[in-house]
């Protein structure tokens, strides 16, 4: 009987464990698997498979029983009123995972192999150190444990293999990267381009970076991925792997290595902590369909589950040690939680460049860096915001007639005006009131408690958005667009999907939960490198820098494992 559970024990060990297998989560995965180390991936979403199940992907639109609509009695399970019938199969369930809301949050989340690598809009930028600087220069959080040299090597990593498009357009707050060649902005937009290069010093419309394939190199080929084909149904998932999906590129290429099991439909409910050897030995799943309760054990844990659940995850990890969270000595464990500020929307209407179309469909768009308190503070809110530029050409039906001509017109639809639209991504200053936290009697179904979201807007964010509409107001004017509405939508925290903090980086242990490496400060085995870790958001979309901090945090983590210091 002993033997038999030594059996059990050692087929439930491994050298490393990652929790998740999104974005950050694949990326530890390969990582960690080219580097030698035995890895298991726990997933609590199902199986999905590169290509083969993309149900959708290259279905026309007649071929949707409703038309791309979804019928009530189906949304109602999923307690949203916004789903597509294009996408239904990524949307999760309400009763999957309830949550309390102290204050409005709205929480986006995509639980199956790849997370939200197969729902995300590729945008990619680098951050630079007036990011990194930010904190410790204007004043809040803390300072970052790391700078821009830091992570350079990292962010060149991660491009060249995930394929990221875009021009080197030289900008100091805006590092270029290992870039293919861009997609070209349209007319429009490239109008816009000039009138802001002619009219202001402190900014710049450029292409939006982007996790695209324009040219495939041979590490493209070699994981099987293809050039973009600016059809841009991307959510639906790429049968091209035109762009980066931890399903396109990092999980395949671990696996390839031999060195990882996949196994899906495990939530993880904590980490395990021996408090003999003062370091974390596994971790706890549910499995997802027998509800029974398994423990897998190794020496490395990558915690990826995106940043809420990894906050969920550590404060669920209750030991002698640790009562209040793994790593919680300093009671911030859940706290300083941010996301971007998405609130400010504007669009407009755009006379003229009726003899211009564009061929094919840009599956990114234009961006102006952020260009508020670059080199000083110039306004009376802290940090500033970028924006999204996008312009394109509606089509109109003329349903008018009978016969012949109605079919030929309904075959046919006209193009219509060009509109522009612009939307914000404001760096939110992180406080320590906005937190997560446990409910100590609500539980889900898989037997966790249910997570409360206590997360609100400051007057730094009002500020901000109300400079957003300003500015957006005077580039379009002087672009001679017309009908300029800019507003403040109001929308809750969490909209943006850019969840972060929580777990975040420092330099000292009584500030901060994880150190420059993304280990837990007081149990070092454990690494955390998704949005969690992050001390400040920037005004750059995330990703990338998860990715870069991913990789660099398992390249640690070998070489210390190597060196049996974990
Ligand atoms: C519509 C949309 C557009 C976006 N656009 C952009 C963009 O343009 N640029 C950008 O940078 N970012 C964008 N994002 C955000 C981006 O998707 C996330 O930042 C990124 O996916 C985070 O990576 P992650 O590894 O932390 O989490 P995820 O990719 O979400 O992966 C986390 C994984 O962990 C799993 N998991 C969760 N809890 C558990 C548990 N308890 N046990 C086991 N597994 C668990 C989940 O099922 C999931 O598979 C967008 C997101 C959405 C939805
Ligand atoms: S636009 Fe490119 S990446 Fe998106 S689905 Fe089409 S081919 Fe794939």
């Amino acid at each position: 009987m002993a033997n038999l559970n030594i059996n059990a024990k050692k087929k439930n060990t491994f050298d490393a464990i990652v929790i998740g297998s999104g974005i950050s989560g694949g990326w530890a995965a390969k990582e960690l698997c080219e580097n030698g180390l035995k890895t298991l991936v726990l997933e609590r979403g199902r199986e999905v498979k590169h290509i083969e199940d993309y149900p959708t992907a290259t279905k026309h639109p007649w071929e949707f029983e409703h038309r791309g609509q979804v019928p009530l009695a189906v949304r109602e399970a999923y307690g949203r009123s916004f789903l597509r019938e294009e996408t239904l199969h990524w949307a999760i369930k309400a009763d999957e995972q309830p949550f309390v809301q102290e204050k409005p949050f709205t929480w986006t989340r995509g639980y199956h192999v790849g997370g939200k690598s197969l729902l995300w809009a590729r945008q990619t930028q680098r951050w630079s150190d007036f990011d990194f600087e930010g904190p410790a220069r204007d004043g809040y959080a803390i300072d970052w444990p790391i700078r821009y040299a830091d992570i350079a090597p990292w962010y060149s990593h991660v491009e060249k293999f995930a394929g990221i498009s875009g021009n080197k357009d030289g900008l100091p707050h805006l590092p270029d990267g290992e870039f293919l060649p861009p997609i070209e902005l349209n007319c429009v937009e490239q109008h816009l381009q000039g009138v802001l290069a002619k009219n202001y010093t402190d900014r710049q419309l450029i292409q939006g970076r982007c996790a695209h394939i324009t040219s495939p190199q041979p590490i493209h080929l070699q994981q099987g991925r293809g050039k973009c084909q600016h059809r841009n149904l991307c959510n639906r998932g790429c049968p091209f792997g035109g762009y980066f999906s931890a399903n396109a590129s990092t999980l395949p290429w671990a696996a390839k290595t031999g060195k990882m099991t996949l196994r899906p439909d495990s939530v993880v409910h904590s980490i395990i902590y021996d408090e003999k050897k003062g370091k974390a030995s596994g971790v706890r799943i549910v499995d997802a369909h027998t509800k029974e309760m398994i423990e897998y054990y190794a020496k490395v844990i990558f915690v990826n589950a995106g940043a809420v659940n990894s906050n969920m995850i550590l404060l669920n990890s209750i030991s002698e040690r640790f009562p209040t969270g793994l790593g919680n000595d300093n009671g911030l464990l859940g706290k300083y939680f941010t996301c971007h500020n998405y609130r400010g929307k504007a669009n407009a209407q755009v006379e003229g460049f009726l003899d211009k179309t564009t061929s094919g469909k840009n599956p990114s768009n234009g961006y102006i860096p952020r260009f508020r308190n670059v080199l000083k503070q110039d306004t009376d809110f802290l940090r500033g915001y970028s924006i999204g530029i996008g312009a394109g050409r509606g089509t109109f039906t003329n349903r008018d007639g009978i016969g012949e001509d109605l079919k030929n017109q309904l075959i046919h639809p006209q193009l219509g005006n060009w509109n522009v639209s612009a939307w914000m991504q404001g760096e939110c200053v992180p406080i320590e009131s906005n937190h997560l936290r446990l409910h100590t009697e609500l539980k889900d179904k898989y037997g966790i408690p249910q997570l409360i979201t206590s997360v609100a807007w400051t007057e730094n964010d009002d500020k901000m958005v109300k400079d957003f509409q300003e500015q957006v107001e005077e580039m379009f004017s002087r672009a001679g667009f017309k009908n300029i509405n800019a507003n403040d939508t109001k929308s809750n925290p969490g909209s943006d999907i850019h969840e972060m903090g929580g777990v975040r980086m420092g330099k000292d242990p009584k500030t901060s939960i994880l150190n420059k490496w993304n280990q837990v400060h007081a149990c070092n085995n454990v690494f955390v490198s998704d949005g969690a870790c992050m001390t400040s958001t920037g005004t750059q979309n995330p990703s990338l820098t998860y990715m870069a901090i991913t990789a660099r945090a398992a390249n640690y983590a070998v070489s210390e494992f190597k060196k049996r210091n974990l």
